[in-house]
């Protein structure tokens, strides 16, 4: 079963079409990176897989249950429940990590498991204190957002995306807004998950990293996706986009 099934996926801004028969199938324990230039439609891809945007056609499953599906060429949602369970699925880490200023990193990582999912509240915590003990955080907890690197905010806002247990985890350029040190730390992270077999979806411009971590990778160029292989073949590919973009990063 897949854990996720975006099929024919459709989307314009203002009569320009960004997403154009776009399918991302994603199975149970495998990393799939996306990458390509900017402006291709990477994000919207995962704004539209996440709900922060809706599609104009397609459909769309999580864990077997269809949310979405396209009849007479029009994207049709299905009730509240049905987008409630499905959002359950997921997690997602965007590039400029998305803390509340406002709360402590452990308040950051309890809040939605204890509100949304209604889970009680001691055993949340101490899930949360094990959390931050993996991302090497054991002794902020009591920080704030501010007080924080970005390598170390980006590490509580994969925490965060963790606490809620989900069958997936998206990330959308989670290392662009940080330097190359920085970087590295959560590339690291990211790779623990991926051997502790976690299903993701990864936005990257870090090659190597994609090549390193992923089963597969998608390139997309102007709202379509060129190429769809393994990091192998696709680090081969004859084909001229494909080579055109990937030698930018040589
Ligand atoms: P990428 O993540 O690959 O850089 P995006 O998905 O952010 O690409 O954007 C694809 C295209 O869609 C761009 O031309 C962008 O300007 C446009 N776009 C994205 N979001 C919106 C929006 N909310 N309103 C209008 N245009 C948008
Ligand atoms: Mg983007």
């Amino acid at each position: 079963m897949n854990i996720l099934e975006l099929k024919h996926a459709k989307k314009s801004f203002d009569g320009v079409e960004v997403l154009k028969d776009i399918d991302l199938s994603v199975s149970e324990g495998q990393v799939v990176s996306i990458i390509g230039p900017s402006g291709s439609g990477k994000s919207t891809l995962l704004r539209c897989a996440t709900f922060l945007e809706t599609l104009d056609d397609g459909s769309l499953s999580y864990q077997g249950q269809e949310v979405v599906h396209s009849e007479n060429g029009r994207a049709v949602y299905g009730n509240k429940a049905q987008i409630k369970q499905a959002m359950g699925s997921f997690g997602l880490v965007f590039q400029n990590f998305n803390l509340f200023p406002h709360f402590s990193v452990l308040k950051n990582i309890t809040d939605a498991p204890i509100r949304v999912q209604k889970r009680p509240k001691e055993q949340v915590e101490a899930e949360a204190r094990e959390l931050l003990k993996k991302m090497g955080l054991a002794d902020r907890a009591d920080a704030y957002p501010c007080q924080l690197s970005g390598g170390q905010q980006q590490r509580v806002s994969i925490a965060r995306a963790l606490a809620l247990k989900p069958a997936i985890l998206f990330f959308d350029e989670p290392t662009s807004a940080l330097d190359p040190e920085l970087t590295l730390e959560i590339l690291k992270v990211i790779k623990e998950l991926a051997a502790e077999k976690m299903t993701m979806v990864i936005v990257t411009h870090e090659m190597n990293f994609a090549k390193d971590v992923s089963d597969r990778m998608i390139f997309m160029d102007k709202g379509l996706i060129v190429e769809e292989t393994t990091p192998e073949l696709l680090f081969k590919s004859e084909n001229q986009r494909t080579r055109e973009f990937l030698g930018k990063y040589h």
